[in-house]
């Protein structure tokens, strides 16, 4: 009876193993590309995420692709220093009226129509050139650091972007809502949209974060329409920070699900000062909002914070990452993996099946 019930399962458990995604997120290689894919196949990797360095090599593209492993090219949307190095007025502003940038952290504002027009195209240029199989979508959001901040932070001081005089007007074109005229400068302005309109002000926001979504999703399908799209979210629960992720970070879980494939929240646990259980809390609470796939990056080694990320501390990460309703996991990054034979083995111990 048993054994027949071990049987009746082990399909589905295969096939579970078969969907599971293991990823790594690589920026560069030099050195033998046979070799890094011999290894990640030896170490149950499956699906590699990179950026047009990597992704513009064929030897590379082609080598993974022969090796079985998926390919998703990172596409950084409202990020994007060189751009806003020639073109500074693309600057999204804050509540304060100051230029949306803390340390390396600086974003374009999202409602400018020929930037978002240039993106597309950009995207469409670079599946039509390298062949990936998906598209990751990163930068998809508005102006928070968000590496930088611990859950005993007051919501009241993350950033609020962007009140610039484009976005202004947009929004009281779309909503109709006037702004009235005695208010003098862009503090003022955010502070009444703040006080009166905060919900329409939001979803307005993260609008147009999902329309972005929706453009490039769109465009790249019509190119190849088997073409996977993941987003990467920012690692905040539904209510974590009086509702930051909609409110700060713009990111409306159940309205980007609706052009993508996969949702990616960078779980980066030792970053933000959480322990390895928050990993699954942060996956479980995604999958709450759309019962899709979810894979969460995880981070291998420190970053930004001194303190060690032992093996230990990874090994948990892992075990918290890949408990359902997690569809895998993302490695933050295979530099810092190549680099250790410790993690490696962990990720051997439970990735290689
Ligand atoms: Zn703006």
């Amino acid at each position: 009876m048993l054994s027949m019930l071990v049987m009746m399962m082990m399909p589905s458990c295969n096939q579970e193993l078969e969907d599971r995604m293991v990823a790594v997120k690589i920026y560069g290689h030099e050195g033998s590309m046979e070799k890094l894919f011999s290894e990640w196949t030896e170490l149950g990797i499956n699906t590699v995420f990179s950026g047009e360095d990597l992704i513009s090599n064929e030897q590379f593209i082609d080598g993974a692709k022969e090796n079985g492993i998926t390919t998703f090219m990172i596409f950084p949307v409202f990020f994007n220093a060189e751009e806003l190095a020639r073109s500074p007025h693309l600057y999204a502003i804050t509540s304060q009226g100051k230029i949306a940038i803390d340390e390396w952290v600086e974003f374009v504002c999202p409602s400018r129509v020929e930037y978002r027009k240039k993106m597309v195209e950009k995207a469409e240029w670079m599946v039509r050139k390298y062949h990936p199989d998906g598209i990751s979508i990163d930068f998809i959001r508005h102006f928070v650091y968000w590496e930088k901040v611990y859950s005993d932070r007051d919501p009241a001081t993350l950033p609020r972007t962007c009140f610039d005089s484009v976005c202004l007007n947009h929004f009281q074109w779309e909503t109709g809502i006037k702004l009235p005229e005695s208010l003098d400068g862009i503090p003022q302005q955010a502070d009444w949209i703040l006080e009166n309109h905060s919900e329409i002000w939001t979803s307005w926001r993260c609008a147009l974060i999902t329309s972005m979504v929706k453009e490039i999703a769109e465009a790249v399908k019509e190119i190849n329409p088997q073409i996977l799209i993941n987003v990467h979210l920012v690692p905040w629960a539904e209510k974590d920070f009086q509702g930051a992720i909609r409110s700060v970070a713009a990111q409306d879980i159940p309205a980007l699900s609706e052009y993508t494939d996969y949702l990616s929240p960078m779980t980066y646990a030792h970053m933000v000062r959480e322990e390895p259980p928050w990993i699954h809390s942060i996956v479980k609470d995604v999958y709450r909002q759309w019962e899709g796939k979810v894979i969460p990056s995880i981070q291998v080694d420190k970053a930004y914070l001194e303190s060690e990320l032992s093996t230990e501390e990874f090994e948990q990460s892992l075990i918290e990452a890949l408990k359902p309703p997690s569809n895998g996991v993302v490695f933050w990054s295979w530099e810092r993996v190549a680099s250790d034979s410790k993690k490696k083995e962990i990720i051997r111990k439970y990735c290689d099946q």
